[in-house]
């Protein structure tokens, strides 16, 4: 079996529609989305060797199935830059998350690259009843949430229309490096959004997929969190 049946077969098992962080980037490494290097570790000694191995600053994030949005309940823990600064971060998440859900599920914590900061965006995919699966792209935080700015198109796409789907939101400007903002590698994005049409058309049983966000730099972009929900 294929990774990723092997992973959509584990989800069905334990009765999940919800994937966890490490199972979404593996699918989508596969597809050739790039997404920061992780490692799911069951204790602070496994934590703290991938931390050294990959370098630091790294993040730490809970690994729950009764943790969906994980920054909100004290679940990702950014910038950690000393093996001490790792162990503190272990525990303190895991406190966190008790308090949150006394009861939650652990299935361990993530270790992962430190992403620098810079411009996020975001690609989603949804299932619409008609039309099959949309993909949408916007730029993180206010503009998506709030301002509401965003493009759709049904998939498949190709790669004009991922090049449209860019240049068609209001805050394209920014991309582009508008008073002063760090220029965006448009190329990079076109990429993740026609893998993303791709994955989404090889796989019927996704439901609702979110790379929120992926940090876009001059060359190059990187996921940092992603989510799949199967039907
Ligand atoms: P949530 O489940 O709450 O969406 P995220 O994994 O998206 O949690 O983390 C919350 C925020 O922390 C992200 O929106 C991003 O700004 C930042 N972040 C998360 N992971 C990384 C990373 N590897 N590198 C840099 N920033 C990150
Ligand atoms: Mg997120």
């Amino acid at each position: 079996m294929g990774k990723i049946s092997q992973i959509f077969e584990e989800a069905r098992k334990e009765e999940r529609n919800y994937l966890l962080e490490p199972e979404a980037k593996t699918i989508c490494s596969e597809y050739g989305i790039p997404v920061t290097k992780f490692r799911v570790t069951k204790n602070v000694e496994e934590a703290t060797q991938f931390a050294e191995e990959t370098g630091y600053p790294v993040v730490l994030k809970i690994v729950s199935p009764d943790v969906i949005h994980k920054f909100d309940v004290g679940g990702v823990i950014l910038n950690l830059k000393s093996s001490e600064e790792v162990r503190d971060a272990y525990n303190r998440i895991l406190v966190n998350v008790k308090k949150y859900k006394p009861d939650a599920k652990i299935v361990g914590v993530l270790v992962q690259e430190m992403a620098p900061p810079s411009t996020e965006v975001i690609v989603g995919a949804t299932k619409d009843p008609q039309f099959g699966p949309a993909l949408m792209f916007g730029l993180g935080g206010i503009f998506v949430e709030v301002l509401k700015d965003v493009a759709f198109r049904i998939a498949p796409i190709t790669k004009s229309e991922a090049q449209e789907m860019i240049t068609e939101v209001k805050a394209y400007p920014i991309l582009r490096g508008y008073r002063g903002q760090p220029l965006a590698d448009i190329n990079a994005i076109v990429e993740i959004l026609l893998n993303t049409s791709k994955l989404v058309m090889d796989h019927p049983e996704i439901k609702e997929l979110d790379l929120n966000p992926i940090m876009v730099y001059e060359k190059g972009a990187i996921t940092v969190d992603a989510r799949i929900i199967l039907e």
